[in-house]
């Protein structure tokens, strides 16, 4: 998730915070946030929080975070915008100290000199950060690919990290996410080559999906429906506030009058508009998942339409895009998605083989060590590295929760802190769900439920007539004599239990459950949720 902390005698800095979206195993939550607990216990020595950028991967997890441990946070222009956004959401801003940043002007955290260096990735105003601690220089690249044409002109400071490289960098922490591909990631401006196809083939109403943080992408679709003659509409929350900031801070510019209100769609000519519309992962409520199947208010998809899904599929998504796509094909659309063919529609963010060697070579770190990946892209970055000989003295693997030690003496690894996830439903980051939650969520999907009922006449404090066994989802209710011999079970544990414990609702529920549980998983292999409930009658 994206959260790393220096640590210097007392003072700690933390390097971004980020979420991440469950995998379908973590049943109904919405986002994963890190477990700060070293953080807390350490919470007097926290001098801050310094972002790369703005994706929630990096960001993400800052309302949770602040709520618990209220620290000044460091980012760049757009970065903080995005911040600000967010937090506004959760009721945070007012209490929240933000500090903005700017590539190439050092500043101080502690003990800690910190220079944030430009680089390019698929957001815009990213940064490494270079910090000076008193025992040498580390970098941390963030997210980046070398992108020598980025569509904001401003370009990826190759200058600063050659100099780090000169005069000498004690370790590099760098991005792994790319490492499988060989070569170079394609500049942001190659998906012009596509856009200029689609815009010039279309005849009629085109609508273009992306990241709403893909501002690159968005400032070329703007550019390009200027420049054909197309009034641009902005679809979805998301895609609107971001281009909203991204206009305020001078990186897409709109000319006046083309602009206009989803509203007013109907009123051109389909040729003469183009919209911008979230949704390019099939999420069942944005935009274009609605407009799919006719269901959206100004978005109308009809027959002859375009429409391109510029961004990548990620993995997991594949069933809800390509269900999306199928209602798209379905109302006889052309659809354009990242199917491989050149020109490509969409281009990665992050560095290929070629780029992580190439600052390598500029930075020469004493240790090098592979961050932003799961286990395998981490060792192979490690293997890349290992094989540069003469531009890095060691590599070092490290994991989620490794502390890693640096001295006058080299590196190490040095113990383990508490690390893990924190589980957030319906995105309020009051409503953390325990472990145990998720997995009665998991019984239920995959076994079902299974709540057998007891009367009890609360003045006797007898059981009145056979308890009665309702189940859902559960597979084995149809097999012979199979309930009959369940509702046996809980006759019998009533018939041993004693008064006392018949009387104490929570005692005997829980026999209850326990001797159900047994006869189910000894005859069904199942683990359905088993919930007793007493009726009081
Ligand atoms: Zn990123
Ligand atoms: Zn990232």
């Amino acid at each position: 998730m994206n959260c790393m902390a220096v640590r210097w005698a007392d003072d700690i800095i933390v390097i971004d915070a980020g979420l991440m979206f469950p995998e379908a195993e973590l049943l109904g939550v919405d986002i994963v946030v890190p477990d700060i607990s070293y953080l807390l216990e350490n919470r007097e020595r926290v001098r801050g929080i310094i972002l790369t950028h703005g994706h929630e991967d990096h960001i993400g997890a800052l309302p949770s975070v602040l709520t618990d441990l209220n620290v000044p946070v460091y980012g760049t222009e757009f970065t903080l915008a995005y911040v600000e956004n967010k937090l506004e959401e959760h009721g945070l801003l007012d209490n929240a100290d933000l500090i903005e940043i700017e590539p190439g002007k050092r500043f101080t955290v502690g003990p800690f000199t910190v220079n944030p260096i430009r680089v390019t990735h698929s957001l815009v105003d990213c940064v490494a950060f270079a910090i000076h601690t008193p025992i040498g220089v580390i970098i941390h690249t963030g997210d980046f690919k070398v992108d020598p044409t980025p569509t904001d002109n401003r370009l990826f400071d190759l200058h600063a990290f050659a100099e780090y490289g000169k005069e000498g960098v004690l370790a590099l922490f760098q991005d792994s996410t790319n490492v499988e591909r060989p070569g170079y990631t394609p500049s942001e401006r190659a998906v012009r080559r596509k856009f200029e196809e689609v815009f010039s083939m279309t005849e009629r109403r085109l609508f273009i999906s992306c990241f709403s943080s893909s501002i690159h992408r968005i400032k070329l679709a703007v550019d390009m429906a200027f420049e054909y003659g197309r009034k641009v509409a902005l679809v979805g929350r998301s895609m609107t506030e971001s281009t909203e900031i991204a206009q305020d801070l001078g990186y897409i510019d709109i000319p006046d009058g083309t602009l206009i209100h989803p509203g007013d769609i109907k009123k051109y000519a389909p040729e003469k508009v183009c919209v911008m519309i979230s949704g390019t992962q099939g999420e069942p409520m944005s935009g274009l998942s609605r407009a799919a199947v006719d269901n959206h208010k100004h978005a109308k998809i009809e027959k002859g339409d375009t429409v391109v899904l510029s961004s990548r599929i990620i993995p997991g998504n594949e069933k809800a895009i390509y269900r999306m796509v199928d209602h798209l094909f379905r109302r006889e659309a052309h659809v354009i998605y990242d199917d491989g063919s050149n020109p490509p529609v969409h281009v990665s963010g992050h560095a290929s083989q070629e780029e992580l060697k190439l600052i390598i070579n500029l930075v020469k770190p004493q240790y090098f060590i592979p961050i932003h990946g799961e286990y395998r892209q981490l060792k192979r970055h490690a293997e890349l590295a290992k094989g540069m000989h003469g531009a890095v003295g060691s590599v070092m693997m490290i994991e989620s929760g490794d502390i890693l030690e640096f001295d006058e003496l080299g590196a190490r690894k040095a113990g383990r802190v508490n690390v893990g996830r924190v589980c957030i439903d319906s995105n309020s980051m009051g409503d953390v769900v325990e472990e145990l939650i998720i997995r009665d969520r998991r019984h239920l999907s995959e076994d079902g439920i299974v709540l057998p009922i007891i009367a009890i006449n609360k003045l006797t404090g007898r059981v009145e007539g056979p308890p009665e066994i309702v189940t859902r989802g559960f597979a084995a209710v149809g097999e012979n004599g199979f309930m009959n011999d369940a509702r046996n079970v809980v006759v019998n544990t009533l018939e041993v239990s004693s008064d006392e414990e018949k009387r104490d609702y929570g005692v005997i529920k829980e026999k209850i459950r326990q001797d159900l549980k047994r006869y189910i998983v000894k005859n069904t292999s199942r683990r359905p949720l088993i919930m007793p409930v007493i009726l009081e009658i």
